[in-house]
């Protein structure tokens, strides 16, 4: 008889584990049920129209450098439709003014010394202090660190605050001095464990990366909700249902049962949670050392606030993707998207889109404005920084409540603790998505897939 999976959350994650199961099963395919809280599926992929053209209002393109993201998309047939950004040039506040980042710059991290002296985000005491990460002698403490401890540690307190925490804090939407370095950065953690030098390191690491020269990103005309929008429509044996609001997920004599509102009582062979964390939390009434660990993992929030103006009132040419905007400028914006120029097709002749980002770890100031003083407060902050004489004609905001999960250092061990507490008091339910194994697009597929395959195998012995 055909087994039956309920899978709770409708993101990138859930999908790709509803996908790869039916993958799996093409000989004998399960009755999968995908439960979605809201509306729609896609989480936090979500497309919609601005000033006419369909617009991105949190995930924008995915990483190319890894794998799972490309083979999922050559699987659906869409790998031909990618568009890349048209600029990667990108610039840093310092002291109220742009700065172009240095060239060479990896994660944050300069590699190449003239050029970051010329640049003046950081003071020439700080430039040559970071230098010296070439000749210093290994200062590896022996334990796992954290991104802030690494960085300052070889190149200082200045690129730490300057260059890595507004590159890598804003993709993470966190603080790089708490960050995990092996989960967040494993690219710096692999060059400074080869090399005691981390400059040297990522130097080689160039050297050896040959065929790395692509575009680092890609996404779709139609935008990002083109992947779950394809996704879905090529689910066969998997019942989507939206607007149901799953309450608990408990054992039962007959597998595991799961409860929602609006629809009755459930049970399943296998239950896949792909909600994030602190959600998936509130399913386990019963069994407090689960909820308490699932609760460990600490969550940020963010807004993002879609801007229109017209071209001729931006005196600024925007020749880039955007800019950063490290903490001690005391702005409420942590980073700017030259939307219409990174993503030309975003906007018409006359007009230009920002994506403005306010929020990260420890820092929800944007929480205490209503969305239209939020507008008004950010579009203030853009007009010095950008040289804008009129007004924004189109504006959005999209705010993210708990959206980013924090890889605190430490992060794994829990992560493999709550695997651990599942498999011994339930049986059956399988844990996946951005809190727990990488938060990025590829890496949520990736986990999509290893879960789909760890239910398989459950199901079968
Ligand atoms: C502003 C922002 C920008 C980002 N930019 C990028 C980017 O450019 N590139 C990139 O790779 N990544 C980016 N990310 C990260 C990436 O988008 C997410 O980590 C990823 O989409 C999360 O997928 P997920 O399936 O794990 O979770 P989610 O997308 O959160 O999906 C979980 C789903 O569960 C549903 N749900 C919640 N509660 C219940 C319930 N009780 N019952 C049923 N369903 C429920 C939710 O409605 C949601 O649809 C960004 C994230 C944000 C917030």
């Amino acid at each position: 008889m055909s087994k039956n999976i309920i899978i709770i959350g409708g993101g990138i994650a859930g999908l790709s584990v509803a996908y790869r199961l039916e993958k799996l099963s093409e000989s004998d395919p399960p009755n999968i049920t995908l439960l979605e809280k809201s509306g729609e599926i896609g989480g936090k992929i979500r497309t919609s129209s601005f000033l006419g053209h369909q617009i991105d209002e949190a995930a924008d393109a995915f990483l190319t450098r890894v794998p799972w993201g490309l083979e999922l998309c050559r699987e659906l047939g869409i790998a031909a439709d990618y568009i890349y950004p048209a600029s990667s040039k990108a610039y840093v506040v310092v002291n109220g003014s742009l700065r172009p980042l240095p060239l060479g710059l990896v994660l944050g991290v300069p590699t190449k010394f003239l050029s970051l002296l010329k640049s003046r985000i950081v003071s020439p005491m700080s430039a040559i202090r970071a230098g010296l990460d070439r000749i210093k002698p290994d200062d590896w403490p022996g334990h796992d660190e954290t991104v802030g401890e690494l960085i300052r540690r070889r190149l200082g307190p200045e690129i730490a605050e300057k260059l890595v925490d507004p590159l890598i804090g804003s993709i993470n939407a966190g603080d790089t001095d708490l960050l995990d370095l092996g989960l967040v950065a494993p690219q710096l953690e692999a060059a400074a464990r080869k090399n005691k030098s981390l400059i040297n390191g990522l130097r080689n690491q160039a050297a050896q990366g040959g065929d790395r020269t692509g575009p680092v990103f890609c996404s779709f005309p139609e935008g990002m909700s083109y992947l779950t929008n394809t996704l879905r429509s090529q689910l066969k044996h998997t019942d989507v249902q939206t607007n149901v609001e799953v309450k608990s997920v408990l054992n039962d004599a007959n597998g595991v049962k799961v409860s929602a509102h609006g629809i009755p009582d459930a049970v399943a062979d296998a239950v896949v949670i792909a909600t994030p964390a602190n959600v998936s939390s509130k399913f386990f009434d019963n069994f407090p050392s689960v909820i308490s660990l699932l609760q460990q993992i600490e969550f940020s929030s963010v807004a993002l606030i879609t801007l229109g103006y017209r071209r001729s009132d931006v005196l600024n040419s925007l020749d880039g993707s955007g800019m950063l905007v490290p903490k001690n400028e005391g702005l409420l914006i942590t980073a700017c998207s030259w939307a219409s120029s990174k993503w030309p097709h975003w906007a018409d002749n006359n007009h230009v889109v920002f994506r403005v980002s306010v929020g990260r770890y420890g820092d929800t100031r944007f929480n205490a404005y209503d969305d239209s003083s939020l507008v008004t407060h950010v579009a203030d902050e853009l007009k010095n920084l950008l040289d804008i004489e009129g007004e924004f004609i189109e504006s959005r905001v999209s705010r993210w409540p708990s959206s980013f999960p924090q890889y605190k250092r430490g992060h794994e061990t829990l992560v493999n603790s709550i695997d651990d507490q599942i498999k011994v008091h339930l049986p059956g339910v399988f844990l996946t998505g951005s809190s727990y194994r990488g938060l990025g697009i590829p890496a949520c597929i990736r986990q999509g897939n290893e879960t789909a395959r760890d239910v398989t195998d459950y199901l079968t012995q």
